[in-house]
């Protein structure tokens, strides 16, 4: 017991005795209650101050585990009007593909084996069928993410050569992707041709030579180069390539296999159309306009592709078995284009129509609205949605918010509101835009949820001055 504070803190063993101690137990176990009730003593004892009784002691330690049991990576509402937020996900997984990764999670799985042959398989051979069929490639391979795949056909294609590169296509993706380094890490030489806004074929024909290993083709997925440009056309770069037998590679990014055209969205370039256009490897992300897992697939020339699959690097950016079953599964939707929106959630939150959106927003506004009081006035906008992860960044879809502007002068009520609406039970991530914290609802799936969800807001009413 200690000196300074004798009798006035229950022994650990009367609290875990009390009811709350001993349901804690059931819980969370014994060893962890017991760390938490030392805790929650230590504490008391460096405060001072009155006695504690054992029950209020049991119910801080409760308190501070359930805090320590809450998973760190938990759902959210993502209302940031970003379909694919790099930072939220990405795309959401179809509910075949969920009920094909627990399978794989749950029982052993012909990963790695061939049932006919009673043999050791490969664990591509689940997918590369319908990467080849969906795609019109002649073969296909899966890794990690796109990053990887980019990485593994730089170092496998090009390690010791040059890799030719448009100035205009010397993309950075969020999250330190930058062409000129991953080429670095791959042992590729870059050689850059042509300026940031045109590059022609006369600059790809003067860098092509002896040492080059490939072209890369990137397309400038996050931004675009407006105005006095120009740039070579993939079928002309390929034929120009070709002459010097020198393979085209074309880093796609979110590679849609479907023209998005028919969902009412700008056109975004396919992978069966640059496996048309003659490229030679094209690499893609899984978890973008595809909608799947997080994945990256590089398909093209059956040479190559073995080529990859020799390279070791490829054992170690491989997919695990959880992944693949998802993968096979999302891929297996597109087989049925009639029915991808209804089935395809990214697709589907994508399309979805804005009066749709609009008729959400104006049923929310007066919920909002009186949860929030006095101290804003809720309103129901037109806002644009970003399809995110870089596809088609200037093509916003016309969507539907709430806007939530402060009544009061206080500079920080928009910032107060928006931290109470991250710290709700399940955290609602709007942006803030124009004085006002803005809630796009293209992505809102559980409308009630929300509701129940928004009940608990607490409002820090010193910051709402
Ligand atoms: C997104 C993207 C990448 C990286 O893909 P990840 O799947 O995020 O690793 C590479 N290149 C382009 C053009 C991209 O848009």
């Amino acid at each position: 017991m200690d000196a300074r504070n004798p009798r006035r803190l229950p022994a650990v063993d009367q609290v875990l005795r009390t009811a709350i101690g001993l349901s804690a137990i059931d819980r969370f176990g014994h060893k962890a209650v017991v760390r938490a009730i030392r805790e929650v003593l230590a504490e008391a004892r460096t405060e001072g101050g009155s006695s504690v009784e054992a029950g209020a002691v049991a119910l801080d330690a409760v308190r501070r585990l359930e805090t320590l049991d809450r998973p760190s990576l938990r759902p959210v509402f993502n209302l940031s009007g970003t379909v694919l937020h790099t930072n939220l996900g990405r795309a959401l997984i179809a509910e075949p593909a969920i009920e094909a990764a627990v399978l794989a999670m749950r029982e052993a799985v012909t990963l790695e084996f061939d049932v006919d042959g009673g043999r050791r398989g490969e664990r591509d051979e689940h997918v590369r069928h319908l990467l080849c069929e969906l795609t019109g490639a002649q073969d296909a391979t899966v890794v990690n993410n796109n990053a990887a795949a980019v990485l593994l056909v730089l170092n496998t294609l090009a390690n010791g050569r040059e890799a030719i590169v448009s100035r205009g296509e010397l993309i950075e993706i969020g999250g330190a992707f930058r062409m000129p380094e991953i080429m670095a890490r791959a042992g590729a030489e870059l050689v850059e041709v042509g300026t940031t806004n045109r590059t022609h074929r006369k600059d790809y024909a003067a860098a092509l030579g002896e040492k080059t290993g490939l072209v890369l083709k990137v397309h400038t997925s996050n931004y675009r180069i407006e105005g006095f440009t120009a740039s070579v056309e993939p079928r002309a770069l390929v034929e120009l390539a070709h002459a010097h037998d020198v393979p085209v590679v074309h880093d796609l990014g979110s590679g849609t296999l479907v023209d998005l055209g028919q969902f009412g969205m700008k056109h975004e370039p396919t992978v069966a159309e640059a496996i048309a256009e003659g490229a030679d490897l094209v690499s893609f992300s899984g978890d973008k306009l595809l909608g799947g897992p997080q994945a990256g697939f590089v398909a093209g020339r059956k040479e190559l592709i073995a080529r990859l699959n020799a390279n070791p690097m490829k054992r170690a950016l491989r997919v695990d078995k959880i992944r693949l079953a998802a993968i096979e599964a999302t891929l297996k939707l597109y087989r049925d284009p009639d029915r991808l929106v209804q089935r395809l959630p990214t697709l589907k939150l994508l399309a979805r129509p804005e009066a749709d959106i609009r008729a959400q927003a104006e049923r929310l506004a007066p919920v909002l609205g009186q949860i929030l009081g006095d101290a804003f006035s809720v309103e129901v906008i037109s806002c644009v949605s970003q399809i995110g992860s870089g596809a088609l960044p200037l093509e916003g879809i016309p969507s539907a918010g709430l806007a939530c502007r402060p009544r009061g002068s206080s500079g920080r009520a928009l910032a107060a509101l928006s931290l109470a609406l991250r710290h709700l039970p399940v955290p609602v991530i709007g942006h803030i835009a124009d004085k006002q914290l803005v809630l796009d609802l293209r992505c809102l799936d559980d409308e009630g949820g929300l509701v129940r969800n928004l009940e608990s807001l607490r409002l820090d009413s010193d910051a709402l001055g």
